[in-house]
């Protein structure tokens, strides 16, 4: 590297939602003129690698290291549909934490005069804005996303007011908070007002700033949804899309092998996500609408190159260019999501119907600021190709983006390109070496502060010859992404993805990313060993970063499936029948967004909590049988298991007094099992003469206790206190027959023997296909012998179920403990005595008490061997093998008619599901497999959204109308 007389600037300018090739250098027909001179005096990367989001890789750019450490584990926008899932947890802050050294406090620390104009989406409020995290001069705009041009009505609308979002104001000024409509520049446009501001930056240095070297961080919020830009340059793109997203994407292909930047050979993707029309069936004037959002777009990258142009004319100007590092790069791949069902603003209010009072989205209107538009999947992924996906997924369509990198010192040849693998971890190391700074952790600004994981660039970009030097160790650099449930590891060319149904296989795939970019082929299969060895790397880096398991079936994926139907942090407040309809009451969980909705028919499942109750359906059976308390927690115990097969593990202290006392343990995941990121549950009855409201520092001393391993390194992940009940509602269908009750409202089962969901998940089987018919009739009475069929089917099943797990929670204490000879009546002397028995080899007691052990194992297996039983479970109304057969169920009714608790017939007989259909009044068979696939028509796209709509039915209406 040539010799540096003064330490550098640094110029990090980051564009939003770019995809890989929309900019020139890198394929682009969009005219970018200034970047194509950064990357012909400079250098491209082809394999440069963010994380699927914006707001992680801005985590992952200041820190040095993996977003989940950093306080972006997921975006803070995600983060707040999952209640209390993530709270507490380090590393999900939302923010970028103070376990970090960021970037800029480094920076300033050294002697850095440090400055920002643009967006920040690490932090809402001011003591973690920009002014708190090391700049010394900001202009900021602190969400993820505005209007292009200020223009933004809903924000002063209380209908569309975002309670969940703790913030002051969007926009900073230095320390200032900034009063979006006063203060901000009457002609506003956010790429020409962020480079105004840097500029004003740069041109207004004192005496005092202008001594010490800068560090400029440019964050546009181009070329973000809503596509807005200025109306003449819109108009240079007219016409350029007319072919369409599949044309588009040959192009950009063909563009990028003869730049050089993809193999030849290389296969393409095809375009993933919610697709809608083919280009080809679309009529002419949708096919105006997308090719104009796509003419909008063109002309915001266009306006980002441009006022880039203006930054690095003002260096050249001031002599300052050639000693600045400079840096463009796209913070992940292009957004290809559908957002019309998007919660833009918090609460229920969603973008489509913020859009559709507030914005003109026809053609001619289409990129004014009161226009609000976002281009789709297709356009997205032409931009991504040839990699599979686009913002958000963890293929390489999510995670390449563009890396232009301008430097005179490295000395590079013209028009350099680099494949080394690099991560946008990699950018403060290599700032912090050139400005010859030292990472400070652990210790810094008084707190402690974790080690970047990124590496410094500069002796690769520095050597002669980019192929004979790499970045991270060759072959072998292991790194990881995890984002809504999507999960990737790579070994250097080998990259293993796990992505849930519908989108992916819910298994791990394994790619060669070097030859298949496109990750089509996927060589799990053929290549086991590989897959096996990347899947250890997954556990260590989830364990290394803290991750929390993501849950899979999020609500980006419920409100693709079923974006009328379904409605997330909304509560029931109350619930009336008024003849042919169910009148619902609800509000916000937050308090606010009263509605009231009117549904034909309600499903109740709300877990028992209230509706039952309300509808004034009595309970029968038993309740508050025991007090529990269980604990969901992360320890090291797999290598201490005697047998870690065991699924349930109880285990009985003398001193506590048996069973439930003592507590039982389950290994919860995640699989394949490690010592780093082994998870648990740990469960026991509270002592009633003992009751104890136990806090975390208890439970874990408890489990200890329990397993009689104190120094066990035990991280608590929650913790609750439940009542084990074994009742069932009298009814399942309220008086006018519009509200039924399902799951946990109508059955509340002790869990052992673990059939309470699942007893759930089969009522509403039984019922949606009877409610589908009865919708589509429009007449109640036709079919209201049917619904009625849900009731007498399922709460005998529900009763079966309940009496089945009360006989096997009670056989714990009247069968295991009394075998072993102890019971919370006798003193704990006697007690202690009677295990000790049981452990005298050679002597009567000890046999004897074994062989009652071994008896009482086999009586307990109706409820250890209890997954199946479900299969044998009958509907004794409809069945025509009556008690008084000789086989009564294999055994399962006895002579006089009642359940045999301890048995079941686990044969799934023809003459059972024959029988389980019904005639209508026209003489129509009508039974479950008919009509589910009727019901998935009418209103879900999949059987996800029938469970989802289930278990959020009481979210009014759910979409069966
Ligand atoms: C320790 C334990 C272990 C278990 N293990 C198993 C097992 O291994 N296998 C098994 O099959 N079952 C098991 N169960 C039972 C199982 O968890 C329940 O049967 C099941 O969760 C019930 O599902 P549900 O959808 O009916 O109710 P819930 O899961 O309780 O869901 C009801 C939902 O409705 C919401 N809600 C309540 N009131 C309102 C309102 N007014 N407005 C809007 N929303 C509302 C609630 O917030 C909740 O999200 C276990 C239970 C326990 C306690």
């Amino acid at each position: 590297m040539g010799k540096v007389e003064r330490r550098p600037n640094f110029l990090v300018i980051v564009a939003d939602d770019l995809g890989f090739s929309d900019i020139s250098p890198y394929g682009s027909e969009i005219e970018t003129p200034t970047l194509a001179k950064l990357a012909k005096e400079g250098i491209r990367m082809t394999n440069f690698h963010t994380a699927s989001a914006c707001s992680p890789t801005r985590s992952m750019l200041f820190s040095g290291t993996d977003n989940h450490i950093a306080g972006l584990g997921q975006m803070a926008e995600f983060m707040r549909n999952f209640g209390d899932y993530f709270k507490n947890k380090p590393g999900y802050e939302g923010y970028l934490n103070w376990r970090v050294a960021a970037l800029s406090e480094i920076l300033q620390d050294s002697g850095y005069h440090t400055i920002m104009s643009g967006k920040w989406h690490l932090g809402m409020t001011k003591e973690i804005a920009p002014c708190s995290r090391g700049f010394d001069k900001n202009f900021s705009l602190l969400p993820g996303a505005s209007n292009h041009y200020n223009y933004e009505p809903q924000l002063d609308d209380g209908e569309f007011q975002a309670p969940c979002i703790n913030t002051t104001g969007f926009w900073m000024e230095g320390e200032k908070i900034l009063d979006r409509t006063a203060d901000l520049p009457k002609h506003f446009y956010s790429t020409r007002t962020f480079t105004d501001k840097m500029i004003g930056f740069l041109e207004n240095r004192t005496e005092e700033e202008s001594q010490k070297p800068f560090f400029a961080y440019l964050p546009y919020t181009a070329p973000h949804w809503p596509l807005q830009a200025p109306r003449k340059i819109i108009e240079k793109y007219a016409g350029k899309y007319d072919d369409g997203p599949d044309d588009l994407t040959q192009k950009r292909l063909q563009r990028l092998k003869e730049l050089g930047l993809v193999d030849e050979a290389v296969e393409h993707a095809s375009p993933v996500g919610k697709l809608g029309k083919d280009w080809n069936e679309m009529s002419p004037e949708e096919k105006n609408i997308s090719a104009r959002k796509m003419e909008v777009f063109a002309a915001m990258v266009d306006q980002l190159d441009a006022n880039v142009g203006r930054v690095i004319e003002h260096l050249e100007s001031t002599g300052e260019l050639d000693n600045t590092f400079v840096l463009f790069m796209s913070d992940n791949g292009a957004e290809g999501a559908a957002l019309e069902a998007l919660p833009l603003m918090g609460g229920k209010k969603t973008m489509g119907d913020i859009i559709s009072k507030y914005y003109n989205n026809a053609l001619e209107n289409i990129g004014e600021p009161d226009s609000f538009v976002w281009y789709g999947a297709r356009w997205a992924c032409a931009a991504t190709a040839p990699s599979r996906g686009f913002k958000g997924w963890v293929t390489e369509g999510g995670i390449r983006c563009p890396c232009v990198i301008r430097y005179p010192p490295f000395h590079a040849k013209p028009e350099a390109i680099t494949d080394a693998f690099t991560t946008v971890m990699d950018i403060l190391p290599t700032i912090l070496d050139l400005a010859g700074v030292a990472h400070p952790g652990p210790q810094f600004r008084g707190r402690e502060v974790v080690l970047p994981r990124g590496q410094s660039w500069v002796s690769h970009l520095a050597s002669s010859d980019y192929k004979s030097t790499s970045v991270h160790k060759g072959d072998v650099h292991i790194h990881g992404w995890e984002l809504f449930g999507m999960r990737a590891i790579r070994e250097g060319k080998w990259k293993a993805v796990w992505i849930a149904q519908p989108r992916g296989k819910d298994e791990w795939e394994l790619f060669n990313v070097e030859t298949d970019p496109a990750e089509i082929h996927d060589l799990a299969q053929s290549q086991p060993g590989v897959l096996a060895r990347l899947v250890q790397h997954w556990e260590q880096y989830y364990a290394e970063t803290g991750m929390v398991q993501t849950p899979v079936v999020d609500r980006k994926i419920a409100i693709e499936l079923n974006s009328q139907g379904i409605r997330y942090g909304v509560e029931v407040t109350d619930t009336k029948e008024d003849g042919d309809r169910v009148i619902l009451a609800t509000r916000d969980t937050n308090g606010s967004g009263i509605c009231r909705f009117e549904a034909r028919y309600v499903i109740g499942a709300d877990g028992g909590r209230g509706l039952t109750d309300e509808l004034g359906i009595k309970w029968e059976g038993e309740r508050d049988i025991i007090d529990m308390v269980s604990a969901h927690f992360k320890a090291p115990l797999g290598a201490r298991h005697p047998d870690p097969r065991n699924f349930i593990t109880w285990f009985i202290d003398p001193l506590k007094g048996g069973s439930i006392r003592t507590g039982y343990l389950y290994h919860l995941g995640p699989y394949p099992v490690t010592t780093e990121t082994e998870e648990w549950l740990f469960a026991c009855a509270v002592n009633p003469e003992n009751v104890q409201d136990f806090k975390t520092e208890d439970m874990i001393e408890r489990i200890h206790d329990t397993l009689q391993v104190p120094n066990l390194d035990t991280n608590l992940i929650s913790l609750s206190h439940w009542r084990v009940n074994s009742i069932v509602a009298e009814k399942y269908r309220s008086e006018n027959g519009r509200i039924f009750l399902v799951g946990d409202a109508a059955h509340r089962i002790p869990p052992w023997g673990a059939l309470g969901l699942n007893t759930g998940i089969q009522d509403a089987h039984n019922l949606v296909w009877k409610l589908g018919l009865a919708i589509r009739s429009n007449k109640l009475g036709r079919y209201n012998a049917l619904l009625d069929t849900y009731e007498t089917e399922r709460r005998p099943i529900g009763l079966r179920v309940s009496q089945t797990s009360l006989h096997n929670l009670l056989s714990h204490a009247l069968v295991m403990d009394r075998a072993l000879g102890i019971s919370t009546q006798n003193n704990t002397e006697s007690n202690v005595k009677a295990m000790e028995e049981y452990f005298i080899p050679h002597s009567t007691e000890g046999k004897s008490r074994r062989q009652a052990v071994r008896n009482a194992q086999n009586i307990l297996d109706t409820e250890f061997h209890a997954l199946g039983a479900e299969i044998g479970w009958f509907y004794p109304n409809i069945d025509p093998e009556t008690p008084i057969t000789s086989s009564n169920h294999g055994g399962q009714l006895l002579p006089n008619g009642p359940y045999a608790e301890a048995t079941y017939d686990g044969v799934t007989r023809v003459e059972r599901i024959r029988d389980s259909g019904w005639r209508d009044a026209d003489g129509m068979w009508a039974n479950f497999k008919g009509h589910l696939a009727g019901i998935l028509e009418l209103n879900f796209t999949s059987v996800f959204g029938v469970l989802a709509a289930i278990y959020s039915a009481f979210s009014a209406d759910i979409g069966l109308k």
